[in-house]
């Protein structure tokens, strides 16, 4: 000890044992590390510099009161010997934070080995002498000592040996003590019985039985197989069997193509013979609407025992582009929740498969980890599992995949614990399965089991891996595969003979050749109260009849709920004049406008008991200050949402502003809508063109999910749009994108023109047994429009029109030219129409792009038999919009012989202009050019 800190020692409070006033400095220091003397700052950086925030003041207080209690005379002796205590403690701790960057994870050997300074004696003023001294590690039980060499010894097994465990970034301390108390005192002690253990060996022999058995049969065929991290079917297992031994109904996966097949076969019960069947092409496709997928991307549906009752499993259908489908499984869950009364968020469970390098590296999982806590979004905690084979492709360089230390880290954004356990260590892998489980069904959050393994084979079967990883296959190449390994340790253990692990993989090999379900616990699918019938669903027409009309005394019903505001509660005075102008709106003075007629959709739905969930940027109140499905109180900041007071047995009404994404919401919306046809879901852009931020969603879902995998979606999406001036980027929902993904009937696209039109379109939606994506180009200024306008009459008696005639009174034989347009523009053209006072120029309104309405648009244009000029008339740019895609569905309605003109802005890179008065201009000439008058006219 140097002679300042002995001349310290001699004057330190130590001495008398004084509590209280060590307990102010450290106060102090955690204000303000400055403000307390030097010697002081070192001694309380020391035990605090390894575990920033893990240590409890009221532990310091207690490791004190322990100094003052046992009064040992020599100053110069207590202050030795506290030292080297603060010492230990600081060292444990450093076990606990830096444990895992040396800890044995790497089933190859190939980690980089780090030399950790905070992990050596040295560091914390120790050395090999205080080995055989005795310490407390335990600041709360300060009198259970041990010798410093066996602290060591506990704290490397814990904490550097088959899993790195990651926690202390947690931010909730009752969290972190939770998680230290299971790692460091639980952990060890959770083992796994002889027929446990048995177990696991035949999961492993299974998972490896599969992949060889294939591999032997079709030589080259792609089948991404899980060869290196065969341990993920043990834990998917465990997880599932202990999730429904905790009382959870469905668990839900999701997961990319590495494993998927083996993941199918072992954990979901697919028969071996369907699996063997598509290897060889024989798919069932007797259907023209049905365009099938690989092996590796269906999805799959099963029940199995659980010691806690069935568990219905449902793995999702994905597409290659890897984390997508993460949101996807969200959205099906909190489906499955809502559809349960789950609100403790138990009995359906998400698990979420990754890859190492998409996991790190597509911004979706980052989207999808901000959603996690959030009112709309939360499901209760997700347990994510990377299936880390250390490769991506044929990328390994830790400095080329990521610019963080693990492919993880991305985790720590919400704090979740990470564990990284070593695949070749199956017993590791169960215990931390057990500890991922626990921590998702105490806390309710999401937790990352980083599964670190290898791929003994390349990215898919026919790639040669020693190409561009010569070095890592050198090692794999010679490294026994992980069953071999388990099964010499049980063999050692004396849980099984010699012969056992022969035998149990011939027994398995023996199943898989007679093509029957190799899950003992698989049973064939229940059904119960919450299960759903698709049937109803299957085959509908988008033709199919409903009546979307609501009569005039419940419209009256509703209109009053929808306008009374709670007493005492204050609307901000331009909300309260709308809500008023709506009451006269509902009571038949008024027309109604957009605002007034949306809401009363909503209302007649959940009136009748149907759910409805909406979500989107600004959707309570409405981007643009329309829909006030949200009030807010401007005295006290509380909200009021009146489509939640329609009626005591009402559906569900929900309504969030979302987190500010588009793909990962998109996504979870269609989970959500692949989940539950019976509820009306809306995703709403704040802009339509925001859309594209989802184009992954848009391309792999929504248009070809029903296509690839039979799965249907009534998922509406509401996309403002039209030419206002606004610019490039908010402008274009970007129709022409949506148009060309058109085919098989596989969505629909609308643009309703009125207040009306939207509110039978949005019923229709439900009410109709169709369960296809509704895109809508959803108005911006026709919400305030004059003419934008319906009467209680169009509500009462109405329908959603695809087609809308001329409403003017103009004479059908004299008229000698029809303008085709749809949305917004339809109102530029009639007002300049009546300015100009022209008679013979028809106007008629495609309110349905898609499926499109060949016989309704020939039945209005009949009387215009005689007409042989024909102009399609669109806001956006020739390139844009309906033309290219649509035209031959205008011409095909048009009398033989016709012309079909155009009447739009010319050909452009850029949706819309920046300049407002170049906007003006181009609006002004393609009205000009739809009602063939001069540009100056
Ligand atoms: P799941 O609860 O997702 O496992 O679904 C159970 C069963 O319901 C599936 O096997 C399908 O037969 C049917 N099903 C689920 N979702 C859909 C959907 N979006 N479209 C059609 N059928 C579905």
């Amino acid at each position: 000890m140097d002679q300042s800190m002995l001349a310290w020692a001699k004057t330190s409070p130590f001495n008398g044992g004084s509590a209280s006033y060590l307990e102010d400095l450290y106060e102090q220091y955690l204000n303000d590390p400055t403000a307390v003397p030097e010697n002081w700052r070192k001694v309380f950086e020391q035990i605090h510099d390894q575990a920033q925030n893990e240590i409890p003041h009221s532990a310091i207080k207690n490791y004190f009161r322990e100094i003052a209690r046992t009064r040992v005379a020599a100053s110069h002796q207590i202050v030795s010997v506290d030292l080297k205590q603060i010492g230990v403690l600081s060292l444990v701790n450093a076990y606990r934070k830096h444990g895992h960057r040396v800890a044995q994870i790497d089933p190859l050997g190939l980690r980089e080995p780090e030399h950790v300074e905070a992990l050596q004696l040295g560091y914390h003023d120790l050395s090999e002498v205080d080995l055989e001294r005795e310490f407390f590690v335990d600041i709360h039980q300060p009198a259970k000592k041990e010798k410093l060499g066996k602290i060591i010894e506990r704290f490397r097994r814990i904490y550097c040996g088959s899993v790195g465990w990651e926690y202390l970034h947690v931010e909730a301390d009752d969290e972190r003590r939770w998680l230290q108390g299971w790692i460091e005192n639980r952990y060890g002690q959770e083992g796994l019985s002889a027929e446990q253990k048995k177990e696991v060996l035949y999961l492993l022999t299974a998972a490896e039985g599969l992949e060889k058995y294939l591999g032997a049969k079709f030589p080259g065929a792609k089948r991404f197989g899980l060869e290196g991290g065969e341990s993920l079917i043990p834990l998917l297992n465990e997880l599932i069997q202990n999730a429904g031994a905790r009382g959870s109904k469905e668990v839900v996966m999701g997961m990319a193509h590495r494993g998927r097949l083996n993941t199918l076969v072992n954990i979901l019960g697919k028969t071996p013979k369907e699996l063997m069947e598509e290897f060889e092409g024989n798919y069932q496709i007797d259907d023209e609407d049905y365009s099938g997928d690989v092996k590796y991307h269906q999805g799959f549906s099963a029940d199995v025992k659980t010691p806690g009752g069935v568990v219905h499993l449902a793995l999702a259908f994905n597409p290659s582009h890897l984390e997508i489908v993460a949101p996807v499984v969200e959205g099906s869950v909190r489906a499955r929740q809502e559809r349960r009364f789950d609100e403790q968020r138990k009995l359906v469970v998400p698990i979420v498969m990754h890859g190492d390098a998409a996991f790190t590296g597509q911004g979706v999982v980052m989207e999808t980890f901000n959603m996690s806590q959030t009112r709309a979004y939360k499901t209760g905690g997700t347990i994510h599992i990377v299936i880390n084979n250390q490769v991506g492709f044929t990328t390994s360089r830790p400095d080329d995949a990521r610019s963080t230390r693990y492919c993880t880290d991305v985790a720590k954004m919400i704090a979740a614990p990470i564990f990284h356990v070593n695949g070749d260590d199956p017993e590791a892998v169960i215990r931390v399965a057990r500890l991922a489980l626990d921590y998702r069904m105490t806390f309710g959050k999401d937790v990352v089991i980083d599964l670190v393994c290898y791929r003994r084979l390349g990215h898919n079967e026919a790639d040669e891996p020693r190409a561009t990883q010569p070095i890592m296959y050198q090692v794999i190449r010679k490294h026994p595969p992980v069953r071999k390994l388990y099964a010499e340790q049980l063999q050692k253990e004396k849980v099984i003979e010699a012969s056992d692990a022969k035998r149990l993989a011939d027994h398995y090999r023996e199943l898989l050749e007679l093509g029957k379900n190799v899950v003992p616990t698989w049973i064939p699918m229940q059904t119960h109260e919450f299960t759903v019938d698709w049937r109803p669903y299957l085959n509908a027409e988008w033709t199919d009849p409903a009546d979307t009309t609501l009569s005039a005394e419940v419209v009256k019903r509703l209109g009053d709920v929808l306008t009374t505001v709670p007493e005492n509660f204050v609307l901000q005075s331009r909300v309260q004049k709308i809500i008023e102008d709506r009451r006269a709106m509902y009571a038949g003075e008024k027309p109604l406008d957009w605002g007034a007629a949306e809401n009363l959709a909503y209302a007649g739905l959940v009136y009748e008991g149907h759910r409805v969930r909406i979500t989107g940027q600004d959707s309570g109140r409405g981007t643009f200050f329309h829909r006030h499905a949200v009030w807010h109180d401007q005295n006290t900041g509380e909200t009021y949402i009146p489509l939640k007071h329609i009626a005591q047995d009402q559906g569900p009404f929900d309504i969030y502003d979302s987190v500010l994404s588009e793909e990962a919401v998109l996504a979870f919306e269609y989970g959500y809508a692949t989940t539950e046809p019976r509820a009306l879901v809306i995703w709403e852009a704040q802009f339509g063109d925001f859309a594209n931020g989802a184009q992954v969603v848009i391309d792999q879902f929504i248009s070809s999910g029903e296509n690839k995998w039979g799965r249907l979606c009534g998922l509406t999406l509401l996309l403002p749009h039209g030419y206002e001036g606004q610019g490039p980027e908010h402008s274009s929902a970007r129709l022409e994108r949506f148009l060309q993904l058109c085919a098989q009937h596989n969505m629909q696209i609308c643009i309703p023109s009125t207040p009306a039109q939207a509110f039978h379109m949005l019923r229709r939606q439900v009410l109709r047994p169709l369960r296809k994506p509704l895109i809508v180009m959803s108005p911006k200024s026709l919400l305030r429009h004059k003419l934008a306008v319906s009467s209680l009459e169009d509500i009462t008696n109405g329908h959603f029109h695809t087609v809308i005639p001329e409403i003017d009174d103009l004479v059908p034989e004299r008229v000698r030219r029809v303008v085709l347009c749809s949305g917004k523009v339809y109102y530029d053209v009639l007002q300049k129409r009546r300015d100009e006072g022209i008679d013979d120029i028809a106007i008629v309104r495609i309110e349905q792009l898609y499926p499109f309405p060949l016989d309704e648009l020939q039945t209005v244009l009949a009387p215009y038999a005689h007409v042989k000029d024909f102009v399609w008339c669109q806001e956006e740019p020739m390139n844009q919009g309906a033309w290219y895609c649509s035209q031959h569905n205008f011409r095909a309605a048009i009398p033989e012989g016709a012309t079909l003109g155009f009447a739009g802005r010319p050909p452009s890179a850029a949706p819309a202009t920046g300049v407002p008065a170049l906007h003006e201009k181009e609006q002004k000439a393609l009205v000009a050019q739809a009602l063939n008058l001069s540009i100056s006219d």
